[in-house]
């Protein structure tokens, strides 16, 4: 029988996903690593089994524990499903800048939800700050901590990067991805690169983050102007993005992601997200720079259901000046 038992075993061993459109104009085979299909429905499940469990083995989450994480989302949706399935409680910091639809999620889970204003990380109110500065207030707390504590990254290259490798054969040419806490590029670029040195791994960034101009001079400045993407950007060089590998970057803008989500939908039938949009944008880009005949991956993040007020609702859209192409 091929069963899976329960949450914890249905994270991961995702299907890889040939993208019409985006393979025609590009000559390319470009490939969508379908991490909708998660049990949580993202990215961000693998990253919440491999820290939550990395707290169990450490000694750090005895049982009938508390979880606590600063998230935009995602992961605080892995981890109140995995906190249910494990009997922790869970409570999520998260900014007023992310979608309701997420909220009202991760209250469905039974998680015990802080939504805060939306302030920089320099500010001590900043919502990963909050998170940990709750965790440290209570005997019976751990601060999950994403964006530094490198289980994220390993997930990665324990989880992503090997399927990948294996669902291509080993023919992959370039990983096009956007970041966040940076533990899925650094962890699959350190995978697939101890597997071919010669794979490029290119970076994506929104506009109002760091990432881009770090990978391109060096130094971790903002570049001006905002973004309505979810779960990705950054201001700084977090400790899983720190020391990875990363050949060249790539901006990505609301409008291109905007009418990429919305080509997806109308012509393919999908219902991704904006960071999945951001990827395919950048695949399709990397794919007419690398020429016909390369095998580009990317990551499906997560799916469009949590943005219906907001990426696929047209008025919300307008009121930024974006529209659906
Ligand atoms: N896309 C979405 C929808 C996310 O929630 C996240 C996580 N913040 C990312 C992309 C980025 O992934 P990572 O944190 O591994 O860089």
């Amino acid at each position: 029988m091929d069963v899976r038992d329960g949450f914890i075993e249905a994270i991961g061993d995702t299907p890889l996903i040939r993208l019409r459109a985006a393979s025609e104009a590009s000559g390319c085979e470009i490939l969508g690593k379908a991490e909708f299909m998660n049990p949580g429905g993202s990215v961000k499940d693998r990253a919440a089994w491999w820290m939550i469990r990395e707290a169990e083995t450490s000694g750090a989450l005895q049982p009938g524990g508390t979880v606590v994480e600063g998230t935009a989302g995602n992961t605080g949706i892995g981890i109140a499903h995995i906190c249910r399935a494990r009997g922790y409680s869970c409570v999520i910091y998260m900014p007023d800048n992310q979608s309701r639809e997420k909220v009202e999620i991760l209250e469905t889970l039974g998680a015990d939800v802080r939504v805060v204003p939306t302030v920089p990380y320099s500010d001590e109110m900043n919502y990963q700050k909050q998170a940990g500065r709750y965790a440290q207030s209570r005997d019976d707390a751990v601060w999950v901590n994403q964006f530094d504590n490198t289980a994220n990254r390993l997930a990665h290259y324990e989880s992503t990067g090997p399927e990948i490798w294996r669902q291509t054969d080993g023919t992959v040419d370039a990983f096009v991805c956007s970041v966040g806490t940076g533990g899925t590029i650094a962890g699959v670029s350190q995978y697939l690169k101890q597997r071919k040195q010669d794979i490029e791994i290119v970076l994506l960034d929104c506009i109002g983050s760091a990432l881009y101009n770090f990978v391109s001079t060096g130094v971790a400045t903002l570049s001006d102007g905002t973004s309505i993407t979810e779960g990705i950007g950054n201001s700084r060089i977090t400790d899983n993005l720190a020391g990875a590998d990363i050949d060249w970057a790539l901006q990505v803008s609301d409008q291109e992601m905007v009418t990429m989500v919305y080509r997806l939908l109308r012509e393919e039938g999908w219902l991704f997200g904006s960071s999945t949009g951001v990827n395919v944008c950048g695949a399709l880009e990397v794919g007419r720079k690398l020429g016909p005949g390369h095998r580009i991956v990317t990551m499906l993040c997560d799916g469009g259901g949590k943005y219906r007020t907001s990426l696929y609702n047209r008025e919300w859209l307008a009121a930024k000046g974006l529209h659906p192409g």
